[in-house]
Formats: C-alpha cells, structure tokens, sequence
C-alpha cells in the first residue's frame, strides 16, 4: 500500500496511544492512509492486536536500546509522544521524562528524512503545577494557553524545552503541544486511568457486596469537573498533524462540557447493579488505603469471570483517583483550539458510559 503518513507512536498502549492505535488506521482518518509504529516496553497486551499497528518493545529511557531498536524506521513522518515515567520528586521526574523524549528524538530526527511535526502531549499540570505542590502554586482557573509558566520545577516544561530546541534543527519540522485534563479512556497499562480504576472498584464492591461509596471531598461530588475523552485527544492530535492552522502552537483539549460526580457516580452505580451509598463528608477515607488487601479478591474476580490476566495494583491508580476526587476540578478552556479550527467536542457522560462498556467488553472488568 501508498501511505501519506507514516506514525510513530511513543506509549501506544497507555491511554491515549490505544486511542491513537485504533484511529490513526482508520480508511477516512485525516492525513491518510496512516502506517502505524507504535513503542511501548511490555510485550503487546491482547486488547491492543486488532490495530494494523507495527508493534516495537523498546524502553526510551535505555538510550543504547532507543538507538539500536528506532534506527530502523526511516519513513516516520509524525511522532506522536503519549508516555511519561512517574518519579517520587518532580526534579526526577524532569530528568527521567526528559532524558526519555530526548532519546527518542536523538534518533528520529536524523534518521526520518520527511519528518514533518511531532505532537507531545503534557497536561493541565502545566497550570497548577505538578502532584507535589498542588494547590500551592496554581493559575486561577479557568486556565488557559497564554498564561505564563510556574515557578516551580515542572517535567512538562522541560518536555517542551527540548522540543523547542529539536525542531530548529530540521528545516520545516513544525510542532503541537497537546495539554488535557484528567483523560477518560481504556488502556489497562495506563499509570492514571480514572474510569478503568473506578470500574475495578465498582466489580469489588458487586462482588462483597459492599455499596459504592465516594473516595472523595464535598468539591468534588457537587462541583463541577470536566475531562479529557481519550479519543478526543488523539483526533485533536490528528487535526495538529494535518492542519497548517495548528503548527507550532500549544493547546488545551477537553470535552467541552462540565458535569459532577454525584451524577457520573450514579451512573457506575447502575452499570455494576450496586447501590449508590448517599454521600458524607464527614466519612473521608482513600481508595489507596482499602485496596491494600484486596489483591486475592481481585485474582478470584478474574478467575471465576474469565477475565484478561492483571494484578490490582497495576491495574488500579488508586493513589491518582484519591488526588482526583479530593477536590475542585480547575477547568480550562477550548477557546484557542476552536479559534485555530478545532471543533470537537464530547458528551462526557455519553462518552463515561462507552469507556465502561469497552472495559467489560475487553473482558478487563466483569
Ligand atoms: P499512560 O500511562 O496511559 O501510558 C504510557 C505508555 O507508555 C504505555 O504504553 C507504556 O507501556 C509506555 N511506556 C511507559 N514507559 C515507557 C518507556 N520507558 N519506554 C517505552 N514505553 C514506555 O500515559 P498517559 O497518556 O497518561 O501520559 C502521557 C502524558 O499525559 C503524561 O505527561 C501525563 O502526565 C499526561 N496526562 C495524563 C492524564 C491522565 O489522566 N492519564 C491527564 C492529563 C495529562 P509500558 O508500560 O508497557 O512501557
């Protein structure tokens, strides 16, 4: 087959990348026909075989194995880089993530003659800084592109200082940074995923029969949040790669709507037939602190539904859903990115909803 554009994809397993997996080779997909590379260290996790994707095991943070295993392709023409490495301190976490992207564009650029943009993806922490110092440093929300950087060490801004310094190097070479919120998506492999965790914990709770009880603060039961769907961020990944309205230029991408989690609770509640526990504040607790006994259970809920293989602790971030749910959501804006010529949006509860059928579906949940 003729391909327009040939996609390389950093992280092709974790949230974003199964998204970009599965859109990137689709026939009406803009740019294409898309070829596909996708990078991830482990070997390739049944639920990501039915993409037409070229599959490479290959640890970015191994500069040896980077050069050796990346060499090899020389008609990349995008890159999209959906990874990170998560380290206790964020002055590790810009080395490590900036070593990583570094190791990847070491070789691509000289290696790809027609490489024409790379897409990064970082996130809202951008604005209120990273784990570490939430809350402390943070942009008044709504936050928005033409806000300054923080004060604060942070590994996005590394990520971007070196993509900055990268394409002056290729004539032509242009660029997009890509900043969601918290991702409703998929991936099992995924450090954060939000909606797969909630619905191993939802089957936990069906299984004791305990009800479902919210892991989080007053702010966030009846505030408002929003979020980023996982699709949405690959096909406003897509639109930077093709439009010439979208180079070299960063920009947030988030559902476009607003909802609570007393409603989306709701609705997890009804998915895993448990009842919705009416909400107490004076009843805080963490996610992370209950699921440390659970991992036999979980292996039986496995083994009596016949589900993939996981462990509980790789496949729940409960530590990332306790930071989720322990507050206000600062919201951004898709101001810019309709302005440039990005119209997509989603329905978040629709979307919540499909996330949750595609985890029973693949069998990764009951
Ligand atoms: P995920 O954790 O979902 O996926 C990471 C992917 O990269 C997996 O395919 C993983 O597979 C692979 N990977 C990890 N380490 C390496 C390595 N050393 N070499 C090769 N492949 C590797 O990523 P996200 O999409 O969540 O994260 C991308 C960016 O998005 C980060 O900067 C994150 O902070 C940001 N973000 C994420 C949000 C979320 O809710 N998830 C919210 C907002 C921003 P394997 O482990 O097998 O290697």
């Amino acid at each position: 087959q003729n391909y327009q554009s040939v996609a390389l994809i950093i992280g092709v397993t974790g949230i974003v990348g199964n998204s970009l997996a599965e859109i990137l080779p689709l026939a009406d997909t803009p740019g294409g026909p898309w070829k596909v590379y996708g990078v991830a260290r482990r070997p390739r996790p049944s639920w990501n075989l039915d993409h037409p994707v070229e599959y490479i095991q290959c640890d970015i943070s191994n500069s040896e194995e980077t050069q050796s295993r990346l060499a090899l392709l020389t008609d990349v023409t995008h890159v999209f880089y959906v990874t990170w490495a998560n380290r206790p301190t964020e002055l590790e976490n810009c080395e490590i993530n900036g070593k990583m992207f570094q190791n990847v564009v070491d070789v691509i650029i000289p290696s790809c003659p027609n490489l024409s943009h790379i897409c990064l993806q970082t996130g809202r922490k951008h604005y209120h800084g990273p784990f570490e110092v939430f809350g402390k440093v943070a942009h008044d929300p709504p936050h928005h592109e033409g806000l300054p950087r923080l004060p604060v060490p942070n590994f996005y801004y590394t990520l971007e200082d070196i993509l900055f310094e990268e394409v002056k190097k290729k004539e032509g070479l242009t660029w997009s940074v890509h900043r969601p919120g918290l991702i409703f998506g998929f991936s099992p492999y995924s450090l954060m995923n939000v909606v797969g965790s909630l619905c191993v914990y939802a089957a936990i709770c069906k299984h004791e029969g305990l009800p479902l009880r919210f892991p989080g603060a007053k702010s966030a039961w009846d505030g408002y949040s929003d979020c980023s769907d996982a699709d949405l961020i690959a096909e406003h990944q897509i639109w930077a790669s093709v439009d010439p309205n979208a180079k070299n230029e960063a920009f947030d991408v988030s559902n476009g709507d607003v909802f609570k989690w007393k409603h989306l609770w709701e609705v997890l509640a009804n998915e895993f037939e448990v009842e919705a526990e009416e909400f107490d504040e004076r009843k805080r607790w963490r996610l992370e602190e209950m699921m440390k006994d659970k991992g036999q259970i979980w292996d039986e809920i496995v083994k009596e539904n016949g589900l993939v293989e996981s462990k509980l602790e790789e496949i729940g971030g409960w530590w990332f859903v306790d930071i989720v749910l322990s507050g206000e959501c600062p919201l951004d804006s898709m101001n810019k990115s309709k302005e440039h010529g990005f119209l997509g949006f989603r329905n978040t509860k629709k979307a919540f909803i499909s996330w949750i059928y595609k985890v029973k579906a693949y069998k990764i949940v009951p």
